[in-house]
């Protein structure tokens, strides 16, 4: 399995999961944010971590996990190798040298998000 390869099954993976959630497409309402709504008498601390929990998982909407999914698609095609080579095209245009192909911004990429995954590679590490 290529980098390009693991990261865009991570990607298939994660876009899945976005499709399968419910969504109409207009407010994202995590279950947790009703549990917060409901839940006032709680300790004002425990109340103010789950809020921002709450918080935290309306920011990730569907919609903002499938237009992640799609911007990391089109980071992993701009830094694709050309067939037969073994460097960025990306990378060699803007810096005019050879870059090694996965190239660093792909093995960020990977180890930034998806490094605890059993399929990742060490040898991927920028
Ligand atoms: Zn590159």
């Amino acid at each position: 399995m290529t980098l390009t390869e693991f990261l865009l099954d991570r990607i298939a993976e994660d876009e899945s999961v976005a499709r399968e959630a419910h969504y109409d497409g207009q407010r994202w309402v995590p279950e947790e944010e009703a549990v917060v709504a409901a839940d006032r008498d709680l300790d004002p601390l425990l109340y103010l971590d789950r809020k921002r929990d709450a918080r935290h998982a309306a920011n990730w909407s569907p919609a903002r996990v499938l237009a992640e999914c799609e911007a990391k698609r089109q980071i992993i095609e701009e830094h694709r190798n050309p067939e037969g080579t073994e460097w960025c095209l990306r990378c060699v245009e803007h810096d005019g040298e050879d870059t090694p192909y996965p190239c660093p911004t792909l093995r960020a990429l990977a180890t930034t998000i998806y490094t605890d995954h059993p399929d990742y590679r060490d040898e991927w590490r920028p």
